[in-house]
Formats: structure tokens, C-alpha cells, sequence
């Protein structure tokens, strides 16, 4: 190894989004001088939404990026030292724990938190991305609220967008539905609950062929792929929600995790199965996903951490 290119500290924490702030927060106040790698989308995914409304203390509300830039002055205040750079590799065999940044440098670190979140699948229509916040959200809990008294529109089958279209149908006049098969993913229940659902209008066999507006969303061209028959239909906002893929491929074969690559944590903690090593936020959350949530789980894990530490003499 080459030693200039290594440094060796107490607490590294990868990620910069709630989660990842908020435990640099706590670990800064509590001595453990974190290092904090942003990767390549500082602040994360709340970066690319607009007014968040949601987030406890902001009685205004806020941007989603404006937000990331408070939290990222209160980490730095508190002494956390950020950098950008992305984590590429990690070797957990032994302590310390070595994280690789942009293939380079090399940190040594007695703990490791990991808040690398995770991102909403697209399905990559180039429209999709020109409305991307003008329209087009991969949140409902976020962004439905935007849409009051209007027609909003959804694509995916799973437990989310079952439970999206049912948050949307409470606020919205109809909800469209677009399911690309006969039949939907989501557990039965969650299946009942949308079906039952008046103005949660089902379009099977549907694929999303553009959506359509000038400056923001106005209508969806869909397509059914039985039929080949076309239809536009009149919406405010487009909501996605076929999936999101967990941040966590670097840590595959190290950390325990599900079928989908969400990291497991041992329940009422942020230990993964590697002592020292923890999580937060989304990357091992795929049920609440928001940036409360996330943030709670980031105190959780720098709380842990410094336990840990405390009880090996490091700190
Ligand atoms: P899933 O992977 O379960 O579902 C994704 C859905 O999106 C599928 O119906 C899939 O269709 C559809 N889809 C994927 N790609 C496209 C595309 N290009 N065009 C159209 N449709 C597409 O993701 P979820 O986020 O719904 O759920 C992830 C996990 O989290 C699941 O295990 C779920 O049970 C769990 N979850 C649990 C909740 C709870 O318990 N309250 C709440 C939310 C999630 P197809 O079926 O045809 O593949």
C-alpha cells in the first residue's frame, strides 16, 4: 500500500444526504472528528426535488436544495471535515476498515457509516426528464400536495406505487394508473385497497409513450401494448414509481443485505453485520424513504458509532 496516498482516521460516513449530514453533525459534536465523502451527487436526492413542505422546522417550507446547503453548513460548523469524492471500493476483513476514494486515496477509518442512499428508477423517456420537477416527481409523499383538485398520473404495479396512487387518490381528483402486465406486483392487500379506490382509474397492459406539455406537464400519450391502441390523457403531474435501486453495490460480499441490495440492519440500531460498520437513510430503508426518516436513522448510527468507539478506548 502506498502510505501517502492512506490517512487514517476515527469515523468515516459516506453520503451527504440527510442521513449522512445528520450523522456528521452528531459525530462532530461528539469529538469523533468524522471525515465526510460526499460522492457524486452532493446532498443527494433532495437535490433534485423542489419545495420541500415536509420537513419538520421549516414552517415555510424549503428547497430541496437550499436544505442540503443548511445541513451541510451545520455539519461544517460542528467541525465535520467534507470532501467530495466518491467511494469505490472497501475492504472490511480487518481494523481498521480501508474505504478507497475515486480509486486513489485510501482511508482508514475505525468506523464507517454508510449513507449512500438509494435512487428512484426512471423509465427513460427523454420527456420524462425534461418535466423531471415541472411535473414529473418520484414521490408522491413529496410532491402530491402540489397537485391538489387536479388529475395526476402513475406508473408502476409494487407496494409503492400502490401506496403512492393511494396517498395521490386523497388529494388529487383522479389518479390514472398505468400497469405494463395484466396484473399488479403489490401484495394483495395493497391491490384491494386500489382497486376499491373510486378515483384511482386502472389501465392494464399500458405502456407510457411521452408525456406531453409545454413548460410543465399537461397530458401523457399512453399506449396499450395488447391492442396497439394510443390515448392522451389530460394530467397535471406524473409520478413514477417503479422501484428504487439501493446505493450499495460497492459493499456487495462485506455487508449482509436483501434480495433488492438494501442493507440489513440489526432492528432498534444502525449495526449492519460488520461491528463498527453502520447505516443510515435509504440505502438500508425501502419502506419510508423520507428525509426525517433518513435523518433519524443518521443520528442513530453516528449514537452507535461513538458507543463503539467509546467502548474500545479509540475515542
Ligand atoms: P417493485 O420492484 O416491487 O415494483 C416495481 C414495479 O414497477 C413493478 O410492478 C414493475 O412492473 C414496475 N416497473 C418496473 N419497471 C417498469 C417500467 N419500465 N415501466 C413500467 N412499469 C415498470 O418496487 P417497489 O418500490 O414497489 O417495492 C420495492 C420493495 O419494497 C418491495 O419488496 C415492496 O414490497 C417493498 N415495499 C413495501 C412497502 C410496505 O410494506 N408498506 C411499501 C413500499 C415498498 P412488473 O410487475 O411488470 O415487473
Amino acid at each position: 500500500m502506498d502510505n501517502n496516498n492512506s490517512e487514517r482516521i476515527h469515523c468515516l460516513i459516506i453520503g451527504s444526504g440527510p442521513a449522512g449530514y445528520t450523522a456528521a453533525i452528531y459525530a462532530a459534536r461528539a469529538n469523533m472528528k468524522p471525515v465526510l465523502y460526499q460522492g457524486i451527487q452532493p446532498g443527494g436526492q433532495l437535490t433534485i426535488t423542489t419545495e420541500v413542505e415536509n420537513y419538520p422546522g421549516y414552517a415555510d417550507g424549503v428547497q430541496g436544495p437550499e436544505m442540503m446547503i443548511h445541513f451541510e453548513k451545520q455539519a461544517t460548523r460542528m467541525g465535520a471535515d467534507i470532501r467530495y469524492g466518491l467511494a469505490t471500493k472497501v475492504d472490511f476483513s480487518a481494523q481498521p476498515y480501508k474505504v478507497w476514494i475515486d480509486d486513489e486515496k485510501i482511508l482508514e477509518a475505525d468506523a464507517v457509516i454508510i449513507a449512500t442512499g438509494a435512487s428512484a428508477k426512471w423509465l427513460g423517456l427523454e420527456s420524462e426528464e425534461r418535466f423531471n420537477g415541472f411535473g414529473v416527481s418520484a414521490c408522491a409523499v413529496c410532491d402530491g400536495f402540489f397537485f391538489r383538485g387536479k388529475d395526476v398520473a402513475i406508473v408502476g404495479a409494487g407496494d409503492t406505487a400502490a401506496e403512492e396512487a393511494l396517498y395521490l387518490s386523497k388529494l388529487c381528483t383522479t389518479v390514472h394508473m398505468f400497469i405494463r402486465r395484466d396484473e399488479m406486483r403489490a401484495s394483495k392487500v395493497m391491490q384491494d385497497r386500489v382497486k376499491a379506490t373510486p378515483n384511482i382509474k386502472i389501465y392494464w397492459n399500458t405502456d407510457t409513450e411521452e408525456i406531453l406539455g409545454d413548460k410543465k406537464v399537461e397530458s401523457v400519450r399512453i399506449k396499450n401494448n395488447k391492442t396497439g391502441e394510443s390515448q392522451v390523457i389530460p394530467v397535471n403531474g406524473f409520478f413514477v414509481a417503479i422501484g428504487h435501486q439501493p446505493n450499495s453495490d460497492i459493499f456487495k460480499g462485506w455487508i449482509d443485505m436483501d434480495e433488492a441490495g438494501y442493507i440489513k440492519t440489526i432492528p432498534g440500531s444502525a449495526r449492519t453485520n460488520i461491528e463498527g460498520v453502520f447505516a443510515a437513510g435509504d440505502v438500508q430503508d425501502k419502506i419510508y424513504r423520507q428525509a426525517v426518516t433518513a435523518a433519524g436513522t443518521g443520528c442513530m448510527a453516528a449514537l452507535d458509532a461513538e458507543r463503539y468507539l467509546s467502548a474500545r478506548a479509540i475515542l
